[in-house]
């Protein structure tokens, strides 16, 4: 197709362009919480343009901020709509990496909260990178701000591109949507499938949600779900809908299988995982009490601030009266007191005798944790295999 800026101009003028809503579940509770908006362009004779073929076109001609400026209040307002009918869906709309040197889009999201048009958490973006972002301090302190009024900020199709470990690294996204590719062939290729796995793991390790995309069939759905993965998006829940059809589809609200073990065993992962480093930064100590980084500064020592407190005190509530998940607290709580003891004893430079007495005391309240949180797993699997969904 051959596309000039005169045609994108009158497209937006005719309103041709609208939005269509393909819903993501969530793997804890089985159900949409919200949908991803997706352009389509309706030429006058009805036929739909893929957004494939166009949205190149006016990234080329630098056009593509004009579409987004354009289609915002639409989302503003369907967003509107579908709240009055449902309950607190949240829309995640794709930007262009690129327009994120242009001020104009996050002073439009910024007025959207400040004028009570919409709440933060109702909002995600979805950052493609088809150029690498520019480095400017000014973007990531944008991006920021955003995420303070609660907007969520995802990095679309991980993995690919210039969609990097380097950028994540650098901008402060709260989802990790990996390339939808990776979760078509993880079926096919055990080593697709470990990287789709870590990749979960390393979003669960800093901290932040993953959303899967292109799950086209029951088999990688459930794949996902034991995972630890927090939403799956993709044909075999439904493609992309028209307004009406989505409103209709989250009418009938529709429930997909779901289960807390990939979210429980994620929180052994980071639990084990934190343990370890714990272990680590006192060895260094222990080298060397005056190297500068070595005292544990950055541990949560909060028990219910660390990842196995958030998820237990959050998601993990789920579980509450279980009798393995409620004693889960216990043996926690003395982790982080023992935390604390060993803090002190450090800044007091205890003897080692004193550090080792305390690090075998953690290190049995650890594994009586492990064992439970694997005891726990064991039954919730064989539970669900004898439960038909
Ligand atoms: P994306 O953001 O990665 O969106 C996912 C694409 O995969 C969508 O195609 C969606 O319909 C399709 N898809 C969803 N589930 C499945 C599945 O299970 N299997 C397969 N094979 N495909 C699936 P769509 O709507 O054609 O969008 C293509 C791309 O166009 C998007 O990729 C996004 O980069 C861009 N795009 C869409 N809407 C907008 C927009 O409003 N603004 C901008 N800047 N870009 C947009
Ligand atoms: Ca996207
Ligand atoms: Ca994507």
């Amino acid at each position: 197709m051959d596309l000039t800026a005169e045609d994108l101009r009158r497209a937006m003028q005719r309103g041709e362009f609208s939005f269509h809503y393909q819903p993501k579940v969530s793997f804890l509770t089985g159900r949409v919480e919200g949908a991803e908006a997706l352009i389509r362009w309706r030429l006058p004779d009805g036929a739909l343009v893929p957004p494939g073929d166009f949205i190149p076109v006016a990234e080329a001609r630098g056009m593509v901020a004009d579409v987004t400026r354009h289609m915002f209040p639409r989302l503003l307002d369907d967003l509107s709509r579908i709240h009055a009918d449902q309950g607190e869906d949240r829309l995640a709309f794709n930007i262009s990496a690129n327009e994120l040197d242009d001020p104009g889009l996050i002073h439009l999201v910024r007025e959207a909260i400040e004028s009570n048009r919409i709440r933060g958490p109702h909002l995600e973006i979805e950052i493609t990178e088809g150029t690498a972002v520019s480095r400017q301090e000014v973007i990531v302190q944008r991006l920021t701000e955003l995420m303070d009024a609660g907007v969520s900020l995802a990095m679309d199709d991980y993995g690919t591109g210039f969609s990097s470990l380097e950028t994540l690294s650098r901008l402060p996204f709260s989802v990790l949507k990996l390339d939808q590719s990776f979760v078509m062939r993880m079926l096919a290729s055990t080593k697709t499938a470990t990287m789709v796995r870590t990749s979960i793991a390393m979003a669960q390790l800093l901290g932040i949600r993953s959303v899967m995309e292109g799950v086209e069939s029951e088999q990688a759905y459930r794949m996902l779900l034991h995972y630890g993965c927090s939403e799956a998006q993709g044909y075999w829940i439904s493609p992309a809908l028209p307004l009406p059809d989505y409103l209709d589809f989250r009418r009938r609200d529709p429930v997909w299988p779901c289960s807390p073990i990939g979210m429980l065993r994620m929180a052994q992962l980071t639990h084990a995982w934190q343990y370890k480093l714990l272990v680590d930064m006192l060895f260094a100590y222990l080298e060397d009490p005056d190297a500068p980084g070595s005292i544990p500064r950055h541990l949560h020592m909060n028990h219910e601030e660390c990842a196995l407190g958030d998820w237990y005190h959050g998601l993990g509530q789920v579980l509450s009266g279980d009798p393995d998940f409620d004693c889960l607290d216990r043996p926690h709580r003395r982790m982080h007191d023992l935390c604390a003891e060993m803090l002190d004893a450090t800044r007091r430079q205890a003897s080692r005798d004193r550090i080792r007495q305390l690090m075998t005391n953690l290190s049995e309240e650890s594994n009586a944790l492990h064992s439970t949180l694997q005891r726990l797993e064991m039954r919730l699997l064989f539970e669900e295999l004898h439960t038909p969904q």
